[in-house]
């Protein structure tokens, strides 16, 4: 079995992390009906999408 000659060092670990961080959720506003919706989605509250209703309004 393969085995690494070196202990990774903290500063290869660390360069290896540094594209770990999570990033935050976008959100644009339903022209609708101004709810937060995720961008190229349905809105979840109205039920538009692209200026028109797709699913009927869950209220
Ligand atoms: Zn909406």
């Amino acid at each position: 079995m393969a085995v690494p000659k070196r202990k990774t060092s903290p500063s290869r670990r660390n360069m290896r992390r540094s594209h770990d961080a999570l990033t935050a959720t976008t959100f644009q506003e339903c022209p609708n009906c101004g709810e937060l919706k995720l961008p190229h989605n349905l809105c979840q509250a109205c039920g538009h999408y692209n200026g028109r209703e797709i699913v009927a309004a869950a209220d």
